[in-house]
């Protein structure tokens, strides 16, 4: 039995320190490349996305998606969850859209989830985590009769974790961090993503609201931002530069949404890359003005 102990730990010793090897041959690939590839990295980053994804070690977002460090600001917690009230998630978000500046986020599920199997299930996994996992029961729980209208199990867990997907779309949108950055003139997208586990592709999923402003307005927020106090506190005669500003802002924020929706029904998705640098474009062309 000891032996049993001493020969299994052997093994897994050398498990950990072929994790460790791999790091050397990491580095020597990719300064075989650029030489300064580290050097470099050291300076800083400039991630344009967001991407909240499962821990699961499966779906690992720069393996998959072929990119770089630097590329994407990542947060993950089991199941994609993103909770309101979540101080580890809220921090991220805040610092990624305040800070970084970043321009999309994703919320990227998988299929074969550990964490959407438990949720469906009756037995428990642990206080914590039975708590944590209380959050995919209330989607499961909404959309109970299409999910159990399905045959097959693998069916079942696939739609519970594109519904997970959607629903944690819009609990970002109804985060007031973001509400505020589109109020500010920012537009940050957000986006839902499945993971094939069993193919290695992503798909895109269509998510029914695409901007806060399709958000039910119980969740809609009105923020005093700090150009509309100044121009509160002022007795500003109707007609005046600072009017006319605030007038021109508030139709920047119209036509946005229009360009949004109508490339959604022209495309039947969003055309990403290409309609963000229009959009932002045309938000400093407004902002110069
Ligand atoms: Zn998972």
């Amino acid at each position: 039995m000891n032996q049993q102990i001493v020969s299994n730990s052997i093994r897994e010793f050398s498990q950990y320190n072929r994790v460790l090897e791999g790091n050397n041959i990491y580095v020597e690939k990719k300064m075989a490349i650029y030489y300064q590839y580290f050097k470099k990295l050291s300076t800083g980053q400039t991630p344009k996305y967001l991407l909240i994804g499962c821990s699961d070690s499966r779906a690992p977002p720069n393996e998959l998606t072929e990119t770089d460090p630097g590329e994407i600001f990542i947060h993950r917690n089991i199941a994609n969850l993103v909770i309101p009230t979540d101080l580890n998630l809220n921090c991220v978000i805040q610092y990624a859209v305040e800070h970084l500046n970043i321009h999309s986020i994703i919320v990227m599920g998988h299929t074969c989830c550990g964490g959407i199997k438990a949720a469906m299930a009756q037995d428990s996994v642990g206080g914590l985590l039975d708590l944590w996992l209380n959050q995919i029961k209330i989607v499961y729980e909404k959309n109970q009769e299409l999910i159990e209208s399905l045959e097959n199990e693998n069916d079942k867990l696939d739609c519970l974790s594109q519904l997970n997907v959607r629903a944690q779309v819009m609990n970002i949108w109804k985060n007031p961090i973001i509400q505020k950055s589109w109020q500010k003139g920012n537009p940050i997208m957000v986006h839902g993503w499945l993971f094939r586990v069993e193919t290695g592709y992503i798909e895109e999923l269509l998510i029914d609201s695409q901007t806060p402003e399709e958000m039910n307005k119980v969740f809609a927020l009105k923020f005093k931002l700090d150009s509309e106090r100044i121009l509160s506190k002022q007795t500003t005669p109707l007609g005046s530069p600072k009017n006319n500003a605030r007038k021109k802002f508030q139709s920047m924020q119209k036509q946005i949404i229009q360009h949004i929706k109508k490339q959604k029904e022209n495309a039947g998705g969003f055309q990403k890359t290409n309609d963000l640098q229009q959009i932002r474009e045309y938000v400093q062309n407004c902002q110069e003005l």
